[in-house]
């Protein structure tokens, strides 16, 4: 029998309900129930891969190859498992089944209505989710807050799947309680109507996760209690956390797990030993810093900055770095400052590290390069990642290879030196305008060459790993930049694609065609960034 939890957000976005989901999920694991987790985005795109990230923070691929959101991330650092294109649908996904469906002769004559058959679409893929991971337990997120228009009927669908699995269901609301600097108090007001908001769709709430600078009291949890028809013992705390990693621990502080299981009525298959403990202890006894630098672009919204964008990339320095017994410092870099001042430049090398990250377009290109360019003369260890790799490249073919005006054809499609070119697919799919779910997408193999980095790394000489790009490295300037000195170290065996650049004469230059980020986990820090974050240790004492 599979079971639904349903995670619903109350009161604003960004308080993490993306980490709670996973935290539950986790839970659920090592209470051994086999658990997995669906992520709703409530937007008319197809998938996330036509978001900016400046918008809607970083777009995370599956290895099946679908363009999502990053929870998806979340929940597989969180979970240690892949989880796949079955697991994440947005309204323009659901909406196009249900219209092809339509098209196709498949609800028998019948008048197709919003309801009931977009929820039953939505049913269908939470149910297909379910079976596909062999799940005990499904976590559904819906994305956004309860009482925006756009989520209403993944709540009706919540409700229709609870009528068809009486017992097999419960919604748990992740709302935000403020604590206004004015007052000094912890209001729970907003939280109420949340409530109210989630009841105006017939829904109750069967846990309620408070979510707050501090931990909610005795008095407030009584009062939400009152006014939300929640046991006290149902309303769980959820303070501030310094590390992500923090959130499963703190919910068993109030035996979230035993809560969820009394509701379903049955019991824990063992007893969770929380690795979470573990990893808390290993963080807090990295003492030594490493300061890496992200130099990207998807920073600003207005006054703000953001670090959505990169979060995989984040995570998985911050893992590499703790399982050398470091204390990862990570700072964003505009890369757009080095094209305006480019003597600014040299703020660089108070870094130990440096990762010029994925990104596409021509903002903030030629300052990318000249933070490359930097890093490579003054042998500051470097790892570039897709956009990052094919920039590189560029770099070296001007500066070291002598290929002036050397470029990717992303960006000058008249260079006389394309040494990153389009993918012959690629070229069709541009021309047809047919620009979603259509890059090179999801996990694909490579060969390492014998003694080069990435073969050490590694520590074997066939890897996995995954893609999302439409521009390669041109085939036909290989040798001339190997004669320069630029190593191919991996290569797509079935096509002979570039997938790893990197230098001999350097400390750590490694760049790579793929996204290694995507697939660190807490436990299993990704080889890459574990040679990276030890050639910066080493590089600055
Ligand atoms: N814009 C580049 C490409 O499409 C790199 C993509 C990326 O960094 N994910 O090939």
């Amino acid at each position: 029998m599979t079971r639904y939890i349903f995670v619903t957000g109350g009161v604003m976005s960004g308080i993490g309900k993306g980490i709670a989901t996973a935290s539950i999920a986790s839970l659920l694991e090592e209470r051994g129930y086999n658990t997995t987790a669906v992520k709703i985005d409530p937007y008319i795109n197809v998938d996330a891969g036509t978001m900016n990230p400046v918008e809607h923070g970083e777009v995370f691929v599956t290895e099946d190859g679908l363009e999502c959101d990053q929870d998806i991330g979340n929940y597989e650092r969180f979970l240690h498992k892949n989880i796949l294109k079955a697991n994440y649908m947005t309204t323009g996904l659901v909406y196009k089944t249900v219209i092809e469906n339509e098209r196709a002769l498949k609800y028998d004559g019948k008048c197709v209505e919003v309801v009931p058959h977009i929820p039953e679409e939505v049913i269908r893929r939470i149910k297909l989710a379910g079976k596909k991971s062999k799940a005990d337990f499904v976590l559904i997120e819906i994305g956004g807050t309860i009482g925006e228009y756009q989520n209403i009927l993944y709540l009706e669908a919540g409700r229709m799947l609870k009528i068809q699995n009486p017992g097999a269901v419960i919604f748990v609301i992740v709302s935000y309680l403020p604590v206004p600097s004015s007052l000094g108090e912890m209001k729970t007001k907003p939280t109420q109507y949340a409530v109210r908001t989630l009841n105006s769709a017939g829904l109750q709430p069967d846990i309620i996760i408070a979510r707050s600078s501090s931990p909610i009291d005795e008095p407030r949890k009584k009062k939400l209690s009152v006014f939300c028809n929640v046991a006290a013992e149902d309303i769980i705390s959820a303070p501030d956390v310094k590390s992500i990693y923090e959130v499963p621990i703190n919910f068993e502080r109030d035996q979230l797990t035993q809560r969820i299981l009394k509701k379903f009525g049955i019991a824990a298959r063992k007893n969770g030993h929380t690795p979470w403990v573990k990893l808390l202890k290993k963080i807090s006894l990295a003492k030594k810093e490493v300061k890496i630098g992200i130099v990207g672009k998807y920073f600003d919204t207005g006054k703000f900055v953001l670090k959505d964008s990169y979060i995989s990339v984040i995570e998985a320095i911050k893992h590499a770095a703790w399982s050398l017994n470091l204390k990862p410092e990570i700072q964003w870099i505009n890369a757009l400052d080095y094209e305006t001042k480019p003597r600014l430049v040299k703020e660089l090398k108070e870094y130990a590290g440096l990762i010029v990250p994925g990104g596409f377009g021509s903002r903030a290109v030629e300052g990318k390069i000249k933070a490359i360019n930097f890093a490579r003369e003054n042998k500051i260890p470097f790892l570039g990642l897709c956009y990052g790799m094919q920039l590189a490249t560029v770099e070296f073919a001007r500066n070291a290879a002598k290929l002036a005006k050397a470029h990717t054809t992303e960006i000058n499609p008249k260079t006389p030196h394309p040494v990153i070119h389009i993918l012959p697919e690629q070229e069709k799919n541009l021309e047809k305008g047919d620009l979603g779910g259509s890059m090179r997408l999801g996990a694909y193999r490579c060969r390492l060459a014998k003694d080069t980095i990435a073969q050490k790394a590694y520590g074997k000489n066939l890897i996995s790993e995954r893609h999302r790009h439409r521009y390669e490295v041109n085939n036909s300037y290989r040798a001339k930049l190997e004669k320069a000195g630029l190593t191919f170290s991996g290569l797509n065996p079935d096509r002979n694609l570039v997938e790893i650049i990197e230098l001999r004469n350097h400390p750590f230059f490694v760049g790579t065609q793929f996204h290694p980020e995507l697939k660190s986990r807490p436990f299993e820090p990704h080889p890459l960034f574990v040679e990276f974050v030890k050639a910066a240790s080493k590089s600055k004492k």
